[in-house]
């Protein structure tokens, strides 16, 4: 039987963990942690304007930095990655079961995870050479973060986060994000239900 809670304290994050955290109520963030209390995450360059300029200053010097300006690429700290919200970590090789009672998607994946330094060599590669733009359907931060765990992209599919990839992991992924967004409001539910 398989623990439900994906919820974590950040003192339990390990380096390559992939987490998330719900905004709003309405759609879940997501990054990969590095290691010393920093995340590499993708934002949307173009809404991230706004907010910026409300956010409080954080003591942590490289927070919010983006080495190729415009890539959407960026290293934080935990507190400003969660702001007031939780931290969720991703979960990776989950049964069909796990799947099934999570509604599917956002949450967890049954593709495996390649090893942690695997995982932060290629956040840390996007975030000194860029990445592709940021696009809330076909490639969001979501969309960043399995690709930095599995090795996957989305690049040449047309449509979504459900035919990101073409390998053996192909039917896995696809699986998983049937559903999405419909159930977004249950899963975030079922996400808190589980604190
Ligand atoms: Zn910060």
């Amino acid at each position: 039987m398989e623990l439900f809670n994906q919820k974590v304290k950040p003192s339990e994050l390990e380096k390559g963990d992939h987490v998330y955290t719900w905004r709003k109520k309405i759609y879940t963030h997501h990054g990969i942690f590095i290691g010393e209390g920093k995340l590499i995450h993708l934002v949307n360059p173009k809404a991230d304007g706004s907010r910026k300029k409300e956010k409080s200053p954080c003591p942590t010097s490289d927070c919010g930095l983006e080495k190729v300006a415009g890539s959407g690429v960026r290293v934080t700290c935990i507190d400003c990655f969660i702001k007031k919200g939780s931290l969720y970590r991703f979960k990776y090789e989950a049964s069909r079961e796990f799947l099934v009672a999570k509604l599917r998607g956002g949450t967890c994946t049954t593709a495996r995870s390649d090893p942690p330094e695997e995982v932060i060599h290629r956040a840390t590669y996007l975030l000194e050479n860029g990445y592709i733009e940021y696009d809330l359907i076909n490639n969001n931060c979501e969309d960043f973060a399995l690709y930095c765990k599995t090795g996957l992209w989305s690049k040449d599919i047309g449509y979504s986060q459900a035919n990101m990839v073409h390998s053996t992991k192909k039917e896995a992924i696809i699986e998983n994000y049937v559903g999405f967004p419909r159930s977004c409001l249950k899963r975030e539910n079922k996400d808190l239900g589980e604190q």
